[in-house]
């Protein structure tokens, strides 16, 4: 397995994939280990959240450095993503005992009936190379808290994050087998999925990935959890402040090289505003500077993979063929690496690319709508439902707004974004179940009734 930054193209390490052999030694150690972390207490599994946190606080410039050099995240944002890995750890480790206690349901005078919140076992998690650290340890927080062991299947691009990953559980004492990082392909993901030692599996990343694991572990009969994609809407309406709102338009569309499932896609603008904000976008998109992530004044970094922006290329062809205006951009960078610069587009009909698949990169489709009922059909118009945002002065007409949303994550005069407090996931072809919360914690434990007459 290479590491390759995607800055330079240079590969800055590699790896030897684990055999099949190793796998199974793997999940030998997880089953033999979940028999034991299971019986600990949850304080006591906790503790180990709480220090993993001060670890990560105190690694934030090497594990920022390293998600930067492997997947091109602007180095401020990667700096935060470690930070907020360390929010996740203390969130739980706060809050799991709380969460994971008996639920006392009165039935019957005589009867002590209650709910209890027991582990499942080892739980894979395939993950992607977006939010390298984050979306692990969002994984990982709960899971450990509950009782459960885990096994990663990272993506193929980032061996490092994931190889680090599985460090900052072992410098704090997180015993042998408690998380462990397999580095194997797909494929052997889905052996692993059909193992009998694993007993549910969580998967973030695209549509196709997601069909695939959910198929595998469906013929199982296994408990999935999949965060797929999104093509979020961001509704302005009429009476929407427009210099904060653009300000936040850029930053929804281009936070992490625009390359995030919750990033703001399409743009969808009442006809009052919509030229005002289309000149206030392009100029502010305009001025964002494009370059190498681990320079601190650099806004949009390179693509994680050629072939991720070669993808994004073709949306963008597609639609400036069926019709949209192509008015910022819209040509890869006469560079080495895979840059793609801030692209805007309007008028973008219904079928063209930008407006009714995923697009992960700085690409914005605006679409002018006449009415707020429009907008809201306009906003609903997509297969995917992760994440939403509505921009308006009134915050009575922003709530009954937001609730008209299909969509797991409703945000109003905000970008959408994920918080360790609040459930995160999607309706439609975006996934189900959710992460984060209470309600993360949830999903992978035996929610199990006890009567006690
Ligand atoms: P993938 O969805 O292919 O990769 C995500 C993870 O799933 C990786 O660990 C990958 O492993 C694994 N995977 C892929 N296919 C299978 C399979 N059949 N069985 C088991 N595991 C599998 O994302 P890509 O990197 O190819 O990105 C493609 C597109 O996906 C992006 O352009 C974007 O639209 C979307 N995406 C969405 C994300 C989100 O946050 N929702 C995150 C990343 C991508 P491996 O790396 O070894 O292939």
């Amino acid at each position: 397995m290479e590491s390759r930054n995607p800055a330079t193209g240079e590969v800055v390490a590699t790896y030897t994939e684990h055999t099949d052999a190793e796998v199974d030694a793997a999940l030998d150690r997880a089953q033999e280990r979940y028999s034991a972390w299971r019986e600990r207490t949850v304080q006591d599994r906790c503790g180990y959240l709480q220090r993993a946190a001060d670890v990560l606080r105190d690694r934030v410039d090497e594990y920022g450095a390293l998600m930067t050099r492997e997947m091109g995240k602007p180095i401020d944002q990667a700096r935060a993503e470690v930070e907020k890995c360390a929010w996740v750890c203390d969130y739980y480790a706060e809050r799991a005992d709380e969460q994971l206690a008996d639920e006392v349901i009165g039935t019957a005078p005589d009867a002590h009936t209650l709910v209890s919140y027991e582990p499942l076992g080892p739980v894979l998690a395939v993950m992607p190379w977006n939010f390298p650290l984050w979306q692990v340890f969002r994984f990982v927080a709960p899971n450990l808290a509950a009782g459960n062991v885990g096994l990663l299947k990272h993506a193929s691009n980032v061996p490092g994050c994931a190889l680090a990953i599985e460090e900052v559980l072992r410098d704090v004492g997180v015993p042998e087998g408690a998380f462990q990082t397999l580095l194997v392909d797909s494929g052997t993901a889905n052996d692993v999925i059909a193992d009998d030692r694993v007993r549910a599996v969580t998967l973030t990343g695209s549509e196709p990935a997601g069909r695939a694991v959910a198929e595998r572990a469906g013929r199982e009969l296994k408990k999935t959890v999949l965060e797929l994609g999104g093509s979020d809407p961001f509704v302005v309406l009429d009476d929407a402040p427009l210099p904060e709102t653009v300000e936040k338009a850029v930053t929804a569309r281009v936070q992490n090289n625009g390359q995030s499932c919750i990033a703001g896609k399409r743009f969808v603008v009442h006809t009052d505003v919509h030229d005002a904000f289309v000149d206030r976008f392009v100029d502010a998109m305009a001025a964002l500077t494009v370059g190498d992530p681990s320079d601190e004044a650099t806004d949009v970094g390179p693509m994680a993979r050629p072939d991720l922006m070669d993808e994004l290329h073709e949306q963008v062809e597609h639609s400036v063929a069926a019709g949209a205006d192509l008015v910022l951009g819209g040509e890869p960078l006469d560079r080495e690496a895979a840059y793609y610069p801030p692209t805007v587009l309007t008028d973008v009909p219904a079928d063209a690319a930008a407006a009714c698949e995923e697009t992960f990169g700085p690409v914005a489709a605006v679409i002018e709508v006449g009415s707020e009922r429009e907008a809201l059909a306009v906003a609903n118009d997509s297969d995917l439902g992760l994440g939403a945002s509505v921009w308006t002065s009134d915050l009575d007409r922003g709530q009954r707004f937001a609730r008209g949303f299909e969509a797991g994550c409703c945000f109003v005069n905000e970008y959408v974004k994920s918080d360790p407090r609040l459930p995160f996931g999607g309706i439609k072809d975006s996934g189900y179940g959710r992460e984060l919360s209470h309600h993360g914690i949830h999903e992978f434990v035996n929610r199990k009734t006890v009567w006690v007459d």
